[in-house]
C-alpha cells in the first residue's frame, strides 16, 4: 500500500498557462501531493523557454498551493513516477484531438508500467482555446494575454524576442 496518493502532472509548460494552472488546482484537491513535472528530452531542444525559466514561472504560480511542487526530468515520465512512488499521471483534455494524442500516450505508459493510472481532467470551457503555442503566437503580436497566463509568465512574455 502506498502511504500517500501522489499525482504527477507532466507536460512541456512552454510556457505555463491558466489552463494548466486550473488543472493543477483541481488535481491538488484530488491527491495528497501533486508534482508538476517539466518533462523534456535533451536531444530535442526546440523549446521557447529554458527549463530553468519554466521552473521559475511555475514555482511562482504554485507558491500558495501547499501540496504542489515542481520538478523537471529528462526522460520518461513513468520512470520518474516510479522513482517518486507516484501512482497517478494527470493530464488535461481540451478538444477531441487531445483525446487521440492522450490515448496513444496512455497506451505507451501502460506498456511500460501497467500499474500506473492515468487521470484525465476536462478543461474548463473558458480555457479550451488556451494552449502554450497560441499564447506565444498572440504575445508575439503584442496581444495582451495577461488574463490567460499567470503573472510571472506574462512578465516573461513581455520580453520575448
Ligand atoms: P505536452 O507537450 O506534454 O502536451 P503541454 O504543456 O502542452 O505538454 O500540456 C500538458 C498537459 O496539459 C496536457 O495533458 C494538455 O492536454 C493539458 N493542457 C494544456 N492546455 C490546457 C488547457 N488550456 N486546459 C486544460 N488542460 C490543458
Amino acid at each position: 500500500m502506498h502511504e500517500k496518493r501522489i499525482g504527477i502532472y507532466p507536460g512541456s509548460f512552454d510556457p505555463m498557462t491558466n489552463g494548466h494552472l486550473d488543472i493543477i488546482k483541481r488535481a491538488s484537491k484530488l491527491f495528497d501531493e501533486v508534482i508538476v513535472l517539466i518533462a523534456y528530452n535533451s536531444s530535442k531542444l526546440n523549446n521557447r523557454f529554458s527549463v530553468s525559466d519554466r521552473l521559475i514561472m511555475i514555482n511562482d504560480a504554485i507558491k500558495d498551493l501547499k501540496n504542489v511542487r515542481c520538478d523537471s526530468y529528462d526522460g520518461l515520465t513513468v520512470e520518474y513516477a516510479k522513482k517518486h512512488d507516484a501512482q497517478f499521471l494527470i493530464r488535461g483534455l481540451r478538444v477531441v484531438s487531445d483525446f487521440e494524442y492522450e490515448w496513444s500516450l496512455a497506451a505507451s505508459n501502460e506498456f511500460i508500467d501497467k500499474d500506473i493510472e492515468m487521470v484525465f481532467l476536462m478543461a474548463k470551457k473558458e480555457n479550451t482555446f488556451i494552449s502554450s503555442s497560441s499564447i506565444i503566437e498572440l504575445a508575439s503580436h503584442n496581444v495582451d494575454v495577461s488574463s490567460l497566463v499567470p503573472q510571472k509568465v506574462n512578465e516573461y512574455l513581455k520580453n520575448l524576442d
